[in-house]
């Protein structure tokens, strides 16, 4: 086939950190697998039923492309009550990932600057490149907090959006009040649109997460019930922001993604009622488990939400740390270089069984120590 069919904007995306990783663990017959972006717990018992009944009793067809008054007015009534903003508005879309594909396409034209903080979740900057965006980054190593100055400094008239996202996908790490309220406050003086992935809001251990919407009306909030339900194969989430915003995004779901799942819609709306911090304090706990296991062999930014945790290298390259890992102790672990221009830290996962978590945790130790 003729290299020139395949459009440019492919070449925003590289997956072949991952794919070694995954190819690698394909081999294996049984991995310490500390590499999955997802909850280990299930769908709770009434949600799956709901959506058993809802698929039994036909609601198979479409949905509306704003998403279904069961769900959405639900959504809507929870965000007015938390924000109490006039121009407020939800709508369903397919994931956090349909929501921010959505975004970054109605938002940006093209040479539009992104911010992005580094590390980030990979698909930041991907989708903001494929949206024609030019992503600008900025680091915030070695803690992972944001500088305001930095990010003050970074805007420049081009500059549209900036992509936050607490508790942090792959640090773990969730930013403070001033943070946010830094940040919030700066998008709205700087005229920048400030988007905030919340997908990790519930996985918050030590005290509620905050949204820059709290401070800044304007804000873009992509949400989703993936982590939360632990339904990320039901491609189940939702985007709240100014309505102009929103109209458009809805618009553009009608031509692109159509609706989300109808039937999983109607389940989604069950499972908003259904107490999760049983499923919250295990994570907890499992986080714990891991910090204390790794705490004498691994220096790490103490991660307060999230699943992850994001430890530096105790020697070697990225690459040669990671292979060791997968090849001599058959844990998989993902290096930094995924989500990062550095290449000195790596990405547990502990959204795993506790035996699992155990078993990594005994291994990390053997590798930290003798390589
Ligand atoms: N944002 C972040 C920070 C994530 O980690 C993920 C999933 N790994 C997503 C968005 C996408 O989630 P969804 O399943 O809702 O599309």
């Amino acid at each position: 086939m003729p290299e020139h069919w395949i459009a440019d904007r492919t070449r925003c995306f590289d997956a072949s950190g991952i794919r070694r990783v995954f190819e690698l663990g394909a081999k294996m017959t049984d991995p310490i697998d500390l590499s999955i972006g997802q909850p280990d717990f299930d769908v709770p018992e009434e949600v799956r039923r709901a959506a058993v009944d809802a698929i039994q009793s036909r609601k198979n067809g479409y949905a509306l492309s704003q998403g279904m008054p069961v769900l959405r007015d639900k959504l809507q009534a929870q965000i007015d009550r938390q924000y109490g903003h006039d121009d407020r508005q939800v709508f369903v879309t397919c994931g956090t990932s349909g929501g921010l594909m959505l975004a970054l396409l109605v938002l940006i034209n093209p040479g539009d600057e992104v911010i992005v903080f580094d590390p980030y979740f990979v698909m930041y900057d991907s989708l903001a490149g494929v949206a024609g965006g030019k992503v600008v980054y900025i680091d915030t190593y070695p803690d992972f907090r944001i500088d305001l100055e930095r990010v003050a400094d970074a805007i420049t008239p081009r500059t549209k959006a900036i992509i936050f996202n607490s508790p942090g996908n792959p640090t773990g790490v969730v930013a403070g009040r001033e943070e946010v309220r830094g940040l919030a406050k700066l998008a709205l003086e700087r005229d920048v649109v400030l988007i905030s992935d919340e997908i990790y809001r519930d996985f918050c251990y030590e005290g509620p997460s905050v949204s820059p919407a709290e401070y800044n009306p304007q804000t873009l909030v992509v949400d989703g019930f993936s982590k939360t339900y632990g339904m990320p194969g039901w491609r189940l989430g939702f985007a709240h922001g100014p309505a102009p915003i929103i109209r458009e995004m809805v618009k553009l779901q009608q031509y692109s993604f159509v609706c989300a799942p109808h039937p999983f819609q109607l389940a989604g709306a069950v499972a908003m009622d259904v107490d999760m911090s049983p499923q919250i304090a295990a994570y907890r706990r499992k986080r714990d488990l891991l910090l204390a296991g790794l705490a004498d062999d691994y220096e790490l930014v103490h991660p307060g939400g999230a699943f992850y945790v994001y430890p530096k290298f105790p020697w070697g390259t990225g690459m040669e740390f990671v292979e060791k890992a997968i090849t001599k102790h058959q844990l998989l672990i993902i290096p930094g270089c995924i989500f990062s221009h550095h290449n000195t830290h790596f990405r547990i996962s502990y959204a795993a069984e506790d035996s699992v978590i155990e078993r990594g945790i005994e291994a990390l130790r053997k590798l930290g120590k003798q390589g």
